[in-house]
């Protein structure tokens, strides 16, 4: 009788992808990560274990580019254990470099932009059959398979609106790394909402650079179209969308998001300046003014909102007087929370040439006097939610033992006991609000 054959089970190939900025990016790296799932390859958070190796890069500042090379620098050394591993960089800077990329690091396999992630498995395959693959630039027809995203989180599903940006702040590379601005259309829209809501998520997140300045291809709806069309779809319990242009919102905005309580009451209305000169040369197109008008209305409408911001410091020729009227405005919004960032000259831009650099210990000064001044407010407005009740999406467990995490509908995170039956993740629980730190909340389950 001849012996039967030994069968030796393979190890399943790995890949490992490293995000960056966005939600935008966070979306894509789903993408990705779809695609390779479909060819049997399955993620790991090991990167020495991986087969590939995926990274999603942010260049909107400086810092986060120099980060993504160095990084490539450590992992091109597993290259050693590993003769089949392929690196490919992805996203901003990936579309920023290009070729150069391939020249500055010679172990990189691939170079993949943002608009081109749809066709990651292609790049794949064609990279073993030994092709070092540049895919960049903004082609007319694009590859979006809904079916094929890894969607990540148990609670939130995230569905583009547009990708790129016709608006050319003059400090933004995006425009350049993300192209022209294109809408998707409505139909395919609430096509993949409603796959999201079939799938069983809670929260709804739309994406853009400029969400908010979404228009049907060819047609005449706006982001307010839209935002009734997805509020009402049944089964929405919570809709966001990210980032909003100040000078994109109208009255009628307003109003849909004062009238569907699925619509979350949190809202990321970038303001990058307070001095109506700096936003002249920031070319935002509107003036300090007009946004705290803005932020009027939608409080009017929207009583429980919590508004967030993006503040630059040190833009070219920023004044004293200039950075104290952005603390004026601090001051006066009393936003729920802020982003604030150092300016960050990047390639291409017009900013460098319109001021003055600013000495870069000034800005750092500025940027702490200003993350101090926020911290109270921030501090105050947490002290005065002591006693709330919210309903919470359960995203996590906390550090210590016996306690959970979630957000609240205004995006606020709660730590909670979990009590004696934790709170499954994804569900949503009642708290009410016991302590406030600065950055979140301490609460009870109810
Ligand atoms: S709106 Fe301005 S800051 Fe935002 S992505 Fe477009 S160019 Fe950049």
């Amino acid at each position: 009788m001849t012996a039967l054959p030994t069968i030796v089970a393979k190890a399943p190939r790995r890949f490992y992808i490293e995000t960056w900025g966005c939600q935008m990016n966070e979306l894509d790296s789903q993408r990705m990560a779809g695609q390779l799932m479909q060819q049997g390859i399955l993620p790991t958070r090991a990167p020495e274990e991986a087969d590939v190796i995926l990274l999603n890069s942010c260049s909107v500042r400086d810092k986060a580019e120099q980060k993504v090379y160095s990084r490539l620098g450590e992992y091109r050394l597993f290259k050693r254990q590993n003769a089949d591993l392929l690196i490919g960089l992805c996203g901003c800077v990936a579309q920023q470099e290009g070729e150069r990329a391939l020249d500055r690091v010679p172990d990189l396999d691939f170079v993949v932009g943002p608009a081109r992630v749809g066709e990651l498995a292609q790049i794949v395959s064609r990279r073993r059959q030994g092709e070092r693959v540049v895919a960049t630039g903004f082609p007319e027809e694009r590859t979006y398979d809904i079916d094929a995203v890894a969607r990540s989180g148990e609670y939130k599903g995230m569905v583009t609106l547009i990708e790129g940006c016709d608006k050319n702040c003059t400090f933004c590379i995006v425009p350049t790394t993300r192209g022209p601005e294109r809408s998707r259309p409505l139909a395919n829209v609430l096509a993949e909402v409603r796959h999201l809501l079939d799938y069983g998520f809670q929260e709804i997140e739309l994406l853009g650079q400029t969400v908010n300045h979404w228009r049907e291809p060819g047609g005449d709806l706006d982001f307010a179209d839209l935002l009734e069309a997805v509020a009402t779809l049944p089964g929405v319990c919570r809709l966001r969308f990210i980032t909003s242009y100040p000078r994109d919102f109208t009255p009628r905005m307003v109003e849909k998001v004062g009238t569907h309580a699925n619509i979350c009451p949190y809202l990321h209305l970038p303001v990058q300046s307070g001095a109506d000169n700096v936003l002249r040369r920031m070319g935002r197109g509107y003036t300090r003014e007009q946004y705290v008008d803005l932020a009027r209305q939608l409080r009017a409408a929207r009583p429980d909102l919590a508004l967030s911001t993006d503040i630059i410091v040190g833009f070219p020729g920023e004044s004293d007087d200039e950075f104290e009227q952005t603390l004026g405005l601090v001051e006066e919004t009393r936003f729920a929370s802020l982003y604030a960032f150092k300016y960050s000259p990047r390639p291409g831009t017009a900013a460098p040439r319109l001021g003055a650099p600013v000495d870069p210990d000034v800005a750092s000064e500025r940027l702490q006097r200003l993350f101090a001044r926020q911290e109270t407010i921030q501090k105050e407005i947490n002290l005065s939610l002591v006693g709330k009740e919210y309903d919470v999406v359960v995203t996590g467990w906390g550090r210590e033992p016996g306690m959970q995490m979630g957000r609240t509908p205004c995006h606020r995170i709660v730590h909670f006991a979990t009590g004696a039956e934790p709170a499954d993740l994804g569900s949503v629980t009642r708290v009410r609000v016991a302590g406030a730190l600065t950055h979140s909340l301490k609460a009870e389950r109810v």
